[in-house]
């Protein structure tokens, strides 16, 4: 029987790994249980940044063929050496996992590698790939275990990743798809789309919806399709896949999808080299053991938690993509910082009313707070104020002029409800109005926060003006 601990976490994403290093600096006797021989669970190894690093090289492709010349920088038509980015793709991930690994050794976090399971209160199973089992005590557990790849409902699928595949299979592919269908035209499956179709796919993306990114503000997927088809994506939207099949034979190696318009009509078929799955994710809780140690899921398959992240049974909580909310690595590790705290007997607490999404494509989107359409199914009174780059120095002068910056205020008491930025840098850009949010600022109170200038950031000051009185430069 190995030593007490005062918490287990099984799982070290995002939501575990950050947990972790929480408690230990608030002084807890803190494990984590690693069932993959690295750290850093979806977001490091398979998720958010082996796609940067593909989103960034890819975008560089494209820049060095489409805005070089016109800067004035000829450099000839751009050659793809595909190992050489996967290369590259692949020592970021090193370098995260192995920075994350680093990290318990300083906080001085015990690792387990194998499947932890829930044995009880106080107590949890470390299942390793031989089949052998330690037993460890301890006085709190976290349950932090992700999410998988979600499948396309009522389509007998098989991924293969090579044919069919998940974001996983599409961070790998060694060759450049001549057609990639994409089923799903959320953000994991635009942010892979993009990357293949700036590589030279031709890229057909084919979503349920009758608009790409789901619960995005109305505008900004309205503007980001005209974008993205620009870029040669094509979509067909309304429309649900029926089938996935494989199709050929060695190199002619391909899949047929067949799909229907979801308001009724004939199905029709599209035959690519390489499918993408990207229809969503669903929490993780295989192995885990839940049902018999008496942990309660909810009618999606996720761990269900109170508003201080405890399970049903005492000393047990869950956090990230296993438990109810939007599935980011951000709200995962903040979510990790407060059940830390709560156990420490503090008062951790994560605001899910302020957190960022971001879609890293380009140009970027990024969103905070609530959307047009929100606010008016709560038929919340609004003033909306809204700048384009194309109107902004900074943008011109580096070819950014598209997209806009959208700011959402109470019409009555001007507090910013919603931020929503298209455009380059959107991503990094967004947080100023996170910053303003958290503290229950106005739209005045970021119009009259001096932006220095030249930055794409005074696009977002200009939005905000325009909700409380008048942009200057429009
Ligand atoms: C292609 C892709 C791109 C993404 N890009 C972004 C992005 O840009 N920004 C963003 O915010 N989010 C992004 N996400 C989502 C993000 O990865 C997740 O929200 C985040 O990883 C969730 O963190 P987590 O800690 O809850 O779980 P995970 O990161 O899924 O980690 C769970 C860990 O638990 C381990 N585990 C599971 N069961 C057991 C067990 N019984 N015992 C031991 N270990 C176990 C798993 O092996 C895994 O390591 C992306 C996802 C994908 C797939």
């Amino acid at each position: 029987m190995a030593e007490r601990y005062d918490i287990i976490v099984i799982g070290t994403g995002p939501g575990g790994y950050v947990c972790a290093i929480k408690a230990a600096q608030l002084g807890l006797k803190t494990a984590v249980v690693e069932k993959n021989s690295t750290l850093g669970g979806t977001c490091l190894n398979i998720g958010c940044i082996p796609s940067k690093a593909l989103l960034h090289a890819s975008e560089m492709f494209a820049e060095a063929e489409h805005a070089l010349p016109t800067l004035g920088v000829d450099v000839g038509k751009p050659k793809l050496n595909l190992e050489k980015m996967m290369a590259h793709k692949d020592a970021t991930v090193k370098s995260n996992v192995d920075g994350v690994a680093f990290l318990m050794k300083k906080n001085k976090i015990d690792v387990f590698t194998g499947t932890g399971k829930v044995l009880g209160e106080g107590h949890v199973a470390i299942i390793d790939d031989k089949g052998d089992t330690v037993e460890v005590q301890t006085t709190n557990i976290v349950i932090a275990t992700g999410s998988d790849v979600a499948d396309i409902p009522g389509v007998d699928l098989t991924i293969d990743e090579k044919v069919v595949v998940s974001s996983t299979g599409a961070l790998e592919l060694s060759s450049v798809p001549k057609h990639l269908v994409v089923v799903g035209g959320g953000v994991i499956g635009l942010e892979l789309g993009s990357v293949w179709a700036r590589l030279g796919s031709k890229v057909t993306v084919v979503e349920y919806l009758d608009t790409i990114l789901g619960p995005m503000d109305g505008d900004v997927s309205k503007q980001f399709q005209r974008m993205l088809t620009k870029q040669g994506l094509t979509f067909k939207l309304g429309a649900k896949v029926t089938g996935v099949e494989a199709t050929g034979k060695g190199v002619a190696k391909g899949a047929k999808v067949t799909y229907e318009p979801v308001k009724g009509g004939d199905a029709a078929t599209i035959d690519a080299d390489v499918v993408l799955v990207a229809t969503g994710r669903k929490p993780f809780t295989n192995g885990l053991g839940l049902e018999k140690a008496g942990v309660v899921l909810d009618e999606h398959g996720r761990v269900k938690i109170d508003e201080h992240f405890h399970t049903s049974i005492p000393g047990v909580y869950a956090i990230g993509d296993v438990v109810a909310g939007p599935m980011l690595a951000h709200k995962a590790e903040d979510e990790g910082v407060a059940v830390a705290e709560i156990i420490a007997g503090q008062a951790g607490h994560v605001n899910y009313g302020v957190i960022p999404g971001v879609v890293y494509t380009q140009p970027e989107i990024a969103s905070v707070g609530k959307t047009e359409e929100e606010l008016k199914a709560e038929g919340v009174a609004y003033k909306v104020g809204k700048f384009p780059f194309s109107a902004n120095g900074r943008a011109r002068a580096m070819l950014q002029p598209n997209g806009f910056a959208k700011v959402l205020a109470d019409k009555t008491t001007d507090k910013v409800l919603g931020v929503h930025i298209v455009g380059f840098g959107a991503g990094e850009m967004i947080h100023e109005a996170a910053v303003l949010m958290e503290f229950g600022g106005s739209a005045e109170d970021l119009g009259r926060t001096c932006h220095a200038h030249p930055t794409m950031s005074e696009a977002v000051k200009e939005a905000a003006l325009g909700a409380f009185l008048k942009p200057i430069h429009l």
